[in-house]
């Protein structure tokens, strides 16, 4: 078996921006800040929220998720503007302090998976993007879309080799 992940060129990733642009709503990331995400510091809840490019989902500085590589995190200074940015909230954090529907939440999860099939892929590691635990994420998608995470990530595997 030959999975070696082959380059995404193609995809674009939702939620970058280009470098240096004026105007987005991001913002550069002080110290001061990053060193708060990755202690999950409570005291900064309110001044700042952060995003994650690779997953689209926006959190409270608290939020007990694992920390993000630096370079993929985005910055925003309130809720709203983090979901004009098109992020979705945390449904462990709840940084917009609204409740996450299981459809939304299973949308982010598709999202996801869509667009990081191509990596080492376990329900764990899924279940740490997505903010939830691996038991309830399963539940959540299977009764929502009739697949498991699994199964999903491998029809879109086999998407590709057919559009190869
Ligand atoms: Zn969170």
């Amino acid at each position: 078996m030959n999975n070696k992940p082959k380059s995404t060129g193609s995809k674009m990733p939702l939620y970058t921006h280009e470098n240096n642009e004026e105007g987005s709503h991001s913002r550069r990331m002080t110290d001061e800040e990053w060193q708060a995400i990755v202690e999950n510091e409570a005291s900064y809840d309110g001044t700042f929220y952060y995003a994650v490019k690779t997953t689209g989902i926006f959190c409270r500085p608290s939020c007990k998720s694992r920390a993000p590589k630096k370079e993929n995190v985005l910055l925003f200074r309130n809720a709203n503007e983090a979901l004009s940015e098109g992020v979705r909230p945390c449904k462990r954090c709840k940084p917009n302090g609204l409740r996450l529907p299981d459809e939304d939440w299973t949308r982010q999860i598709i999202h996801v998976i869509d667009m990081n099939y191509h990596e080492p892929f376990t329900l764990m590691r899924l279940a740490d993007m997505c903010h939830g635990s691996p038991y309830h994420l399963h539940c959540t998608f299977k009764k929502m879309t009739g697949y498991t995470p699994k199964q999903y990530q491998k029809l879109q595997n086999q998407k590709d080799h057919r559009e190869a």
